[in-house]
């Protein structure tokens, strides 16, 4: 068990079942699209382990770039998405591969979506490494899913909590008890706003 700030974690997901998840995630995507040089889009921060991982066992020539959304404020996600850096780069007619740490409420993607509306690009497929179907409240289509878990917090492989967690190569998740449930739904008190994707 670890503890970051105020809250205890539990481990959750070895390193080892991240890395056969991406090497799964990696093997579709690269058989599908064949020849296509895709270019590969991380949502900052929590993807940056992620798309590491990803683009190093990616077997074809590919070009690979961040986007960094915020949404989330320390355990709750948030409707009101800020973009802090945007695409910088011209991507008519290309193959886009959004590359997302998790996939939560959906209100990101949604983000993804409205940001990508009018760049004429020639696909945008959506990989998600971990997927919550149970909070997921958006229609998006999700191409590619590592991994479909239940509606609990989780830290660890790029994902923090309050910007701690980040750097540890397994996933731990928020162990709860009957005291904490006020602080899992109306987040603890003193979370900082604007904590960063
Ligand atoms: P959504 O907009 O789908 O609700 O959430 C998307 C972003 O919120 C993710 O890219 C991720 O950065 C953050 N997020 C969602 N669920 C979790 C979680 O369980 N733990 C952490 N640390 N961040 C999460
Ligand atoms: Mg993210
Ligand atoms: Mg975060």
């Amino acid at each position: 068990m670890i503890k970051l700030h105020d809250l205890y974690f539990k481990p959750f997901i070895s390193e080892k079942e991240i890395d056969t998840a991406v090497q799964t995630m990696v093997d579709g995507i690269a058989a599908d699209l064949g020849d296509e040089v895709p270019v590969f889009i991380g949502i900052l921060n929590g993807s940056f382990m992620l798309v590491s991982d990803f683009v190093k066992k990616y077997p074809k020539p590919c070009e690979v770039t961040f986007i960094k959304l915020a949404s989330y404020e320390g355990v709750k996600s948030t409707e009101d998405i800020q973009r802090l850096i945007g695409l910088t780069q011209d991507l008519t007619g290309r193959t886009v591969v959004i590359l997302e740490d998790i996939i939560d409420s959906g209100n990101t993607l949604e983000e993804v979506h409205r940001i990508f509306k009018n760049e004429n690009v020639k696909q945008l497929i959506i990989a998600t490494l971990f997927y919550k179907p149970e909070a997921y409240n958006k229609d998006f289509k999700l191409h590619y899913v590592g991994m479909e878990i239940p509606n609990k917090f989780i830290v660890g492989y790029g994902l923090d909590y309050n910007g701690l967690g980040r750097d540890l190569p397994d996933v731990y998740q928020l162990k709860t008890t009957q005291h904490m449930t006020n602080i899992v739904l109306f987040g603890p008190p003193g979370a900082g706003k604007g904590t960063q994707a």
